[in-house]
């Protein structure tokens, strides 16, 4: 079966989809996105996702060109028209063109693109090796990381000095500082059973949501707080949290090695329930 995207209102072969040079998505990176995976014919906690991405919306002042229903329903005919069962799933929406390469929004058309892959495994058994890189993420009074922009050469520059360090992730503090998140991955930290993560300047992941909500019901304990590095270095474990990548094991920060070195019960306990909630209809929507 050959790839579709949607495009410009239709569905195109993904081969055939493009944008105008003059969006303004390519020229400025202005837009929001969101990202979803289908697993086994079932896509994951969309309705929230629909929900942030209209909250993006309005922050940045972007019409959405259609209601959450018709964007919904668009969704999930993008895998279904896939043939994919497990897919990593991607909407943005561009500001769009208006004819000329200025930065004036004025007479800009919105334009909603979407895409479906084959799933990514981005899993890893023997958890990632992380180094805190020199560039912070941005306080919300410059860009606020509620929104899920197109704005991402923060995120970008912090995965090259990653790669130049040779380890699996960045960790990126805030302007104090405090931990903040990884590019793409809010962090938790596990001490003495309670779970902590970072509460400012970080975008609400959805993952980072279903797992406060899977470790309350395990009986976990967990705190929105600010988080110093020394938190980071003397916890018990440490994970991220992504759509894409799912509850991933750290296993070293900074040359110092996180708790035991292997992935902790905590963070097993996490995974169990988070694999069960994927295809639970409690969870998810049918690709039908
Ligand atoms: N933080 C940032 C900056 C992200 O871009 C993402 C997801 O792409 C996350 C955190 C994790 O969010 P979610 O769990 O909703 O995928």
């Amino acid at each position: 079966m050959s790839p579709v995207a949607y495009v410009g209102g239709q569905f195109v072969p993904e081969a055939e989809a493009s944008v105008s040079i003059l969006d303004h998505a390519v020229l400025y990176g202005d837009g929001v996105f969101e990202t979803v995976i289908a697993w086994e014919g079932r896509i994951f906690r969309l309705d929230a996702h629909v929900r942030r991405f209209l909250r993006s919306c309005a922050a940045v002042a972007l019409d959405c060109p259609v209601t959450p229903e018709r964007l919904t329903e668009r969704v999930v005919s993008t895998v279904r028209r896939n043939g994919l069962a497990d897919a990593y799933v991607k909407w943005i929406l561009t500001r769009g063109s208006n004819g000329t390469p200025l930065m004036d929004p004025t007479g800009c058309v919105p334009n909603l693109i979407i895409m479906a892959r084959p799933f990514i495994d981005r899993s890893s058994e023997t958890g990632l090796r992380l180094k805190t890189v020199a560039v912070r993420r941005p306080p919300g009074q410059v860009l606020d990381a509620h929104v899920k922009s197109l704005n991402y050469l923060n995120l970008v520059m912090a995965k090259i000095e990653a790669r130049a360090a040779a380890v699996d992730q960045a960790l990126m503090l805030d302007v104090h500082g405090r931990v903040c998140e990884a590019p793409g991955f809010n962090v938790f930290v596990v001490t003495d059973g309670v779970l902590r993560t970072p509460r400012h300047d970080v975008l609400l992941g959805i993952t980072r949501q279903t797992t406060m909500e899977l470790a309350e019901e395990l009986g976990f304990p967990v705190v929105e707080t600010d988080l110093e590095l020394y938190d980071a270095y003397t916890a018990d474990e440490i994970f991220l949290t992504s759509t894409a990548g799912g509850l991933l094991p750290v296993r070293e920060l900074d040359g110092r090695t996180i708790g035991s070195g292997e992935p902790g019960p905590v963070l097993s306990a996490l995974q169990d329930a988070y694999r069960a909630a994927l295809s639970s209809p409690r969870w998810s929507t049918p690709v039908g």
